[in-house]
């Protein structure tokens, strides 16, 4: 698979929004692991190689400070995103001061999160170069990088975007259909579900990579059957 999907550290002691972030982060195409105290997470960024860190500051046994200051005097650069109470400036200050790369704070929407997950990972990656590249429409996609520029303007996309499109570019010629979508990109276990996924999905990626998303040349619309490679 040219996509390698991304992993994301959650270090957050609530469970029901732990929970709900991780299950974002993985519809997105992250991989997602929680850590629900300071010191497992410290533990866990340590051994694992993460592509994020998502930090919560009040944490259980170790704090979030605690956290970064004892990953950044180990010399570990995991690129890493506080999250923080509303009101909170003292702990952004105090934060980045010990090497956090952003923060967002509570409550965020998913939105947001989710590009400045992406805004670091852009950062990460920008000096590999093995990914997948083409251009299509005007637009220079990295996949690999997980960008598309349309002369100066770069489009940022999610890992399971980048899939889509590596998926139907490499089935160029066939109609790919919703059930096969479900199945082999979202690896969903039966197609058999009824579900607005695959068109909601399409109809974001359309938005953000299509000249005119009403006249999608990139992504066609196959009527009653599904969708196709544009080229
Ligand atoms: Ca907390």
């Amino acid at each position: 698979m040219p996509i390698e999907k991304p992993r994301v550290l959650l270090v957050e002691d609530e469970p029901t929004l732990a929970q709900g972030l991780a299950d974002a982060l993985r519809f997105q195409g992250y991989e997602c692991d929680i850590a629900s105290d300071g010191e497992q997470g410290l533990a866990m960024a340590r051994r694992g190689s993460y592509d994020v860190m998502l930090l919560d500051l009040m944490l259980p046994i170790l704090s979030g400070f605690e956290v970064m200051e004892a990953l950044r005097g180990e010399g570990s650069r995991v690129p890493t995103i506080m999250l923080t109470a509303k009101g909170a400036e003292d702990d952004k200050v105090r934060g980045l001061e010990l090497g956090a790369d952003d923060y967002v704070t509570k409550p965020f929407a998913i939105r947001e999160l989710m590009a400045r997950v992406g805004a670091q990972l852009r950062r990460t990656r920008r000096e590999r170069g093995d990914g997948e590249t083409f251009e299509i429409d005007g637009v220079r996609f990295d996949l690999g990088r997980l960008t598309g520029f349309r002369g100066e303007e770069e489009i940022v996309l999610t890992p399971r975007e980048g899939e889509i499109l590596s998926y139907l570019r490499a089935h160029q010629g066939n109609v790919v259909t919703r059930d096969e979508f479900l199945l082999e990109v979202w690896k969903y276990p039966t197609a058999s579900v009824e579900t607005r996924t695959v068109d909601n999905t399409l109809a974001a990626l359309r938005k953000k990579i299509e000249t005119n998303p009403a006249d999608p040349q990139i992504i066609k619309t196959v009527r009653g059957k599904g969708y196709r490679w544009g080229a």
